[in-house]
């Protein structure tokens, strides 16, 4: 297979087929990122994501899912993806899901009428990394995206019948923040009332804008246990219908898988009990976290 680069996928898709299909993120902005910070964002020509299809087919059916990278490559136009979509529909008919990140810019260009097209063409999860539900957190992390934008863009892959898992961040608006960060992002979870979501927790990467502004002493991390308050505030005030809310990414000081709101009580109450006994024995050792 052709890969270009650091590749990277969601925990979920972990044992899925991975196919590049663009290099890179056409946003490759956000503050706290440096998954794509050393590529230039390209889309792939078409032969060489034909050669890595047939390849794939020359290995059998070893794959039920199959995840298309780079960081947004739902960005790519969709006369593009359908062309792609199509051919793993014929060469690989062993997969039973496609997946691919998306967010407000690559689902806000597409009409309903197209997304519905991709998922019959076998698109079956958007994975969107929202990261806050607050505005001014969202501005200071250039996230290219609003609130408002992240309902809309629930709302349209809803309509289209897409799943959609989305990703939040801990910690990303900073102790100034983290209180309105841990409130509104529960209120738009309540909102976009999706079928996934991931909790990630902030870790300051050298090299992006908020590690630098952290160096200059304008941003200030919350602390672990401050991040997993904003974990229990997130959980205890979303209202979600049928949500399986995991906290497992390997970023996170304390990994939960849970089905909410099944498991609120449970889960706030582990949080309530790990945040009053303040142990850092409880949570993951820094050595064991990764991005
Ligand atoms: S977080 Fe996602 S959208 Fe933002 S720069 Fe990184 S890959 Fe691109």
């Amino acid at each position: 297979m052709d890969y270009v680069g650091r590749i990277f996928r969601p925990p979920s898709e972990a044992r899925s087929l991975l196919l590049q299909v663009s290099v890179g993120c056409s946003h490759n902005r956000c503050g706290y990122c440096d998954m794509y910070r050393d590529k230039r964002f390209t889309i792939k020509p078409w032969d060489v994501i034909e050669r890595d299809i047939q390849e794939a087919r020359a290995l059998g059916p070893r794959f039920e899912k199959l995840f298309l990278c780079d960081g947004d490559a739902l960005i790519l136009p969709t006369k593009r993806l359908l062309q792609i979509l199509e051919a793993v529909a014929r060469e690989l008919p062993w997969i039973q899901r496609v997946g691919v990140y998306g967010d407000t810019r690559s689902v806000g260009r597409k009409s309903v009428e197209e997304l519905k097209a991709l998922r019959e063409a076998g698109l079956g999860i958007v994975y969107h990394g929202f990261e806050s539900g607050d505005d001014e957190v969202l501005e200071l992390i250039d996230k290219g995206g609003t609130r408002a934008e992240c309902i809309a863009t629930a709302e349209k892959l809803t309509a289209a019948g897409i799943s959609h898992s989305v990703m939040i961040l801990l910690g990303v608006g900073g102790e100034e923040l983290s209180e309105q960060h841990a409130r509104n992002t529960a209120s738009l979870l309540t909102e976009m009332d999706p079928p996934y979501a991931g909790a990630l927790t902030t870790t300051l990467v050298p090299g992006t804008p908020l590690f630098e502004a952290a160096q200059r002493g304008e941003f200030r991390l919350p602390g672990k246990f401050r991040m997993l308050q904003e974990l229990r505030t997130i959980v205890a005030e979303s209202n979600l219908t049928a949500c399986r809310f995991s906290s497992n990414h390997a970023s996170n000081y304390l990994p939960i898988k849970s089905e909410l709101p099944r498991d609120k009580a449970e889960v706030v109450r582990i949080l309530d009990a790990v945040i009053a006994r303040g142990d850092e024995g409880l949570l993951k050792p820094e050595a064991f976290r990764g991005l």
